[in-house]
């Protein structure tokens, strides 16, 4: 199926080849926190972002993950990040992007089932 979504101004706006996942996911570390998101997971070549007239991102610790968000209205997009294996690692050049699910059209992340990440104490 093709999702679509978009920020609240539609500075930027997603297309994804891809389903919704069964469970989104919710990451407890310092910044998912306060950033609120709800994360739906894809590879790179699932997801376009159609106009992103809006885009900025923010890193922060190791500099590995760009979160990106929209500079007009602030909503979190989604974040491109290494595709960490659960035993934390990585071969080095495989992506994962995270998009924030409560951008998706017609689709109530909030009414969604959440798996919790524990990052507040993995990373
Ligand atoms: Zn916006």
């Amino acid at each position: 199926m093709t999702i679509t979504g978009s920020c609240h101004c539609g500075k930027t706006a997603f297309r994804i080849n891809g389903e919704i996942p069964a469970q989104l996911t919710r990451c407890t570390c310092s910044f998912c926190a306060k950033r609120g998101a709800l994360y739906a997971y894809y590879a790179p070549e699932q997801v376009e972002v159609t106009t992103p007239d809006g885009d900025a991102l923010y890193r922060w610790q190791s500099n590995m993950v760009a979160h990106h968000f929209c500079q007009v209205c602030g909503n979190a997009t989604y974040s491109d990040s290494p595709a960490f294996e659960m035993d934390g690692k990585w071969d080095g050049k495989t992506r994962r992007i995270a998009v924030n699910a409560r951008l998706f059209d017609e689709f109530d992340a909030a009414e969604a089932p959440v798996t919790v990440i524990d990052g507040k104490n993995l990373w």
